[in-house]
């Protein structure tokens, strides 16, 4: 078929059914359903190929920080390409947007980290960090030291060694594991912590971390690594003692914290990164999605001065690298990106202005019926759905209840998340108030839609 005349929906979706494999995605149920075609973005919004609008509250895939359509971002890809579409930067060789990019990363993360390690993507970051820091304890001498400790639920990408750090049973079932990677449970107050208050169940969590050190055996622990605030997992928003401890715990034992920032970096908590909110200094972070607003593909490692001095003044050859990393194209679109929420002043409209009266908002959501509870961090924000407000009870797993209130959202115009019966928001930090009102009308909507349904079919 040629692609020029496949014009309308039906012709789309069923070219789609017939080639094209979705990830994450039941093939045979897209393809019995049709996917939604998506064909136009502008500021917060998308429009589909029936023409419809809807406001994207998920910022793409937790990525497209500075909302669609930003003319500087487009400028510096076009400019990019006309001048250096491509060159690597493997066999000694350099270009000016990887370098003025690296450097100006140094800026605007936090002091320890002086070096990047460009990648493609957020997995592949989290693939470097494994090498890395294996290769790290290597140097050191203490090649004993192999195991990482991350913990269930938690999302690190879909490649062998970033889903092997992910905590997701159904992609461990599917064979994505590989040796000396282990888990412990997430700091999920509202489901394991609820006989004790946020602080100290946070603090009885972040000891579930020494627990397993010291069953797998301090000597043979390279590090831990973690997502500041859980996305993917259902915007799990940790207790304030969680982190503070964590670290400790880390430093006790000498180990290696890294800090996954594909979600919560280039300012989505209300600093540059979400350990800085969290108030801990990592010697790794993972970068990806927000450090082009989504618009190119583009990862890397923050390297901290220890882990960094290491392997430039004692590694040697480090074997390991991509034929994207550095990819100019995208280093001058993160260039144009980071340089757009420095002059929007975004970090700080997040922190000061734009992400507490998402959290204002957001609070109003307790008094409805099928609301358990409500979390927000910087532009980040998860609704759980309950059965029984009262006794907090939630429903059975098997009625897939946000799933119902997900497609509730689709038929309104709103794109929302659901994580289990936990809906979560991630929108662009561009937000105004006016727009954040419109968006929570539509939440609200939907969750009241959700609920006559749901009364509909006697599961209330
Ligand atoms: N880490 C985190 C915290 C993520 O949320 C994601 C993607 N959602 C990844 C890593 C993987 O990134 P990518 O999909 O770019 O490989």
């Amino acid at each position: 078929m040629n692609a020029v005349t496949q014009e309308s929906t039906r012709q789309w979706q069923e070219a789609d059914a017939q080639h094209f494999l979705h990830p994450f995605t039941d093939h045979a149920g897209l393809a019995r359903k049709g996917a939604r075609i998506i064909t136009r973005a502008e500021n917060i919004y998308l429009w589909d190929s029936e023409g419809n609008k809807i406001l994207d509250a998920m910022s793409g895939l937790w990525c497209v920080n500075v909302g669609y359509g930003q003319q500087p971002l487009i400028d510096a890809a076009t400019r990019q390409m006309k001048q250096l579409p491509f060159y690597n930067t493997f066999f000694q060789t350099s270009h000016p947007p990887a370098i003025e990019l690296a450097e100006l990363l140094a800026q605007v993360t936090p002091p320890q980290f002086q070096h990047v390690f460009f990648t493609g993507s957020g997995s592949e970051g989290n693939d470097t960090i494994v090498r890395m820091v294996r290769r790290y304890w290597d140097i050191k001498g203490q090649p004993a030291r192999k195991v990482i400790i991350s913990r269930l639920n938690g999302y690190h990408g879909s490649t062998m060694a970033g889903s092997s750090l992910s905590g997701m049973k159904g992609m461990h079932d599917q064979g994505g594991v590989i040796p000396d990677i282990t888990h412990i449970e997430q700091p999920h107050w509202f489901e394991l912590g609820r006989a004790h208050s946020r602080e100290e169940f946070g603090l009885i969590a972040a000891g579930w971390l020494e627990a397993k050190i010291l069953e797998v055996g301090p000597e043979r622990v390279a590090a831990f690594i973690g997502e500041p605030v859980q996305g993917a997992g259902g915007v799990m928003v940790p207790p304030s003692t969680y982190w503070p401890e964590i670290q400790r715990i880390c430093d006790k034992y000498g180990i290696l914290l890294v800090s996954d920032e594909v979600i919560c970096g280039f300012g989505r908590t209300g600093h540059w990164f979400g350990c800085e909110t969290m108030g801990v200094k990592p010697d790794l972070m993972t970068i990806a999605k927000g450090i082009t607003s989504g618009y190119v593909p583009l990862g890397g490692v923050m390297v901290g001065e220890r882990v960094a001095r290491a392997l430039i003044d004692e590694g040697g050859e480090f074997n390991h690298g991509f034929t994207y990393s550095g990819h100019p194209v995208a280093c001058a679109v993160a260039l144009a990106n980071i340089r757009l929420i420095q002059q929007l002043d975004l970090v700080r409209h997040v922190r000061e202005d734009i992400g507490p009266y998402l959290a204002e908002r957001f609070a109003e959501l307790n008094d409805h019926p099928l609301v358990g509870e409500v979390q927000t961090c910087g532009m980040m924000g998860a609704v759980q759905l309950v059965k029984d407000k009262g006794a907090s009870t939630l429903f059975p797993p098997d009625l897939e209840v946000g799933m119902l209130c997900r497609a509730h959202c689709f038929g309104n115009g709103l794109i929302m998340r659901a994580v289990g019966d936990r809906m979560i928001v991630a929108p662009p930090l561009v937000m105004t108030r006016a727009q954040v009102d419109e968006m929570m009308a539509l939440v609200r909507r939907c969750l009241d839609l959700t609920l006559a349904e749901l009364h509909q079919r006697g599961w209330l």
